[in-house]
């Protein structure tokens, strides 16, 4: 990757690595220890305006590649991906905090990904179906978009770029990518990578930049069809409301306030390991995030006290150390936002049973560090429960029967993931049916989904697409249906249809 000076990388564009017009720059920044890791190039519309006129420019021969040799790039990508997985999973850890074996799970995610979709460049099937008509054939077939517009957030910043970039790319669009501004490093870094395997000038391109800037302007440039967009819901239904004067279409992954229904006859101790990871993995900041725990009133006192037993000990330090649990939150900014939200949980009447507070002992004083936080005696109506606070912070809410428990989990304007614990086979059935969300598990926490299923949410986490899963296809391709006479003459039948 070309360096301006040292330290400063540069944006990758037609396939050249070249500075932003302005000459601006910003930093990537150690949430664990407050390091300067290096700059990257603070882009503006201009820039983008690069990117997406060299995206345009290569999408006719890239379009005209077959997909199967499409599909051998992306599989040399991941063969690529395997190879430096420790070195891309340090460099995550160092850039967004999170502890090393979840980083090396972003990365291997973005290997499945790449593997998974390289498969489809053989399988971008469409059908055949008979003619109202004889001499007549009728099929359809998928055809690509053309320029593809990706916003990422920081919080799996290989594993969410790679569930849009690849898709799009076996499709045969080509790409101009914007990552969050916290996670730059990592996503030139998989760019380069996706360059090393072989992709031509212009099929993928990266600008970084603040969202305010280069990422509107990306929305609104007119040789963009598509944006997949994933972050928060603010933001998201903003651009949405941007893509529908444009006439484009938007693929959205925004929030979640996910919950776990926890049943009188759960392995309570099954439940507590599930639960812990949920909501303290990735410090409290992923979309899956278990951010409420509905249990049964008769298990309740128990899980509780197993619960907060286990926050009590996890260990929160700078990701790179094998014995961290709990790296930091992501920014100073994200820290004072979860803070803001205990107290506004207290006000609210919630009990705080365990956390509450930024931790600076133990060398953490450097770092954005913030304890597993448990709220008791959470009703669903109050703010800590309905709104997402992307930060180790979990609620206990107490429900009395499966039907409140439903209705209980239900209750939110978001529909990502949820979970059950019981070994009612009955009642784990009846929930899969009732839950209002994209994503269901069952005695399982609400994290771990798998790149070949599909992956998003309904009501406000959503705007009805997929990504993940042969799903991911449809975000990234549209139908064309195809008709072929070949009976010589012109059939009468014909003239009647649209
Ligand atoms: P944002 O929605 O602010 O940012 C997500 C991406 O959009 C970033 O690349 C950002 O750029 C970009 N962006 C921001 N504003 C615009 C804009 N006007 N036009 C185009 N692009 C824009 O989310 P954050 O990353 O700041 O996280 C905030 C909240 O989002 C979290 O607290 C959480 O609630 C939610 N979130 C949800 C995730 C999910 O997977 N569902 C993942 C991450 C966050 P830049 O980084 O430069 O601001």
């Amino acid at each position: 990757m070309g360096r301006e000076a040292p330290d400063t990388l540069k944006n990758y564009i037609n396939g050249t690595w070249v500075g932003a017009r302005s000459g601006a720059a910003m930093e990537s920044v150690n949430p664990a220890t407050g390091e300067t890791l290096g700059l990257v190039q603070r882009s503006g519309p201009e820039d983008v305006h690069d990117a997406v006129r060299a995206a345009a420019a290569a999408f006719p021969a890239w379009r005209r590649t077959p997909a199967p040799r499409r599909a051998e790039i992306l599989f040399r990508a991941a063969e690529r991906l395997v190879a430096h997985k420790e070195d891309l999973a340090q460099l995550m850890t160092r850039e967004m905090g999170k502890v090393i074996a979840e980083t090396r799970g972003d990365v291997q995610e973005a290997i499945d990904m790449s593997y998974f979709i390289a498969g489809e460049g053989r399988r971008l099937h469409g059908y055949t179906t008979p003619s109202e008509m004889p001499n007549k054939a009728a099929y359809c077939v998928r055809a690509p978009l053309g320029v593809v517009g990706i916003i990422t957030p920081w919080n799996f910043p290989m594993a969410i770029p790679s569930w849009k970039i690849v898709p799009a790319l076996v499709c045969g669009n080509t790409v101009v990518f914007k990552p969050a501004s916290y996670t730059p490093l990592v996503a030139l870094r998989f760019v380069q990578i996706l360059e090393e395997a072989g992709l031509p000038p212009g099929v993928l391109n990266i600008v970084t930049g603040p969202g305010q800037g280069a990422g509107e302007a990306l929305v609104a440039h007119p040789d963009v069809r598509v944006v997949s967009f994933t972050g928060s819901t603010e933001t998201g239904l903003r651009l949405a409301e941007q893509c529908a004067r444009l006439g484009k279409r938007i693929s959205l992954e925004m929030g979640g306030k996910n919950a776990a229904i926890v049943m009188a006859d759960a392995d309570l101790g099954l439940a507590t390991d599930a639960l812990i990871w949920s909501a303290f993995g990735t410090t409290g900041q992923r979309c899956t995030a278990c951010s409420r725990i509905v249990v049964h009133r008769a298990a309740k006192s128990e899980l509780t006290e197993r619960l907060v037993e286990r926050a009590k000990r996890l260990r929160l330090g700078d990701g790179l150390r094998p014995e961290t649990e709990v790296g930091p939150v992501v920014s100073e900014s994200q820290l004072d936002r979860i803070h803001q939200y205990v107290q506004v949980g207290l006000q609210e009447g919630a009990r705080l049973l365990v956390g509450g507070s930024r931790v600076r002992d133990g060398g953490l004083d450097r770092g954005y560090f913030y304890a597993p936080t448990i709220f008791d005696r959470v009703r669903p109506e109050m703010r800590i429960a309905q709104e997402e606070i992307f930060g180790p912070v979990t609620d206990l809410i107490e429900a009395d029967s499966f039907e409140s428990a439903v209705e209980m989990l239900n209750d939110s304007r978001y529909g990502l993931s949820a979970s059950i614990f019981t070994h009612d086979i009955n009642a784990a059935m009846r929930a899969i049916d009732d839950i209002d969300a994209g994503i269901v598990y069952v005695n399982h926490g609400t994290i771990g989904a798998e790149v070949h299923l599909p992956f998003g949410g309904t009501k406000e986490t959503g705007n009805g697409h997929r990504e993940g899963g042969r799903q991911v296809l449809d975000v990234f391709s549209e139908w064309k249906a195809v008709y072929v006479d070949y009976s010589g003459r012109l059939q009468r039948a014909q003239i009647d249809r649209g």
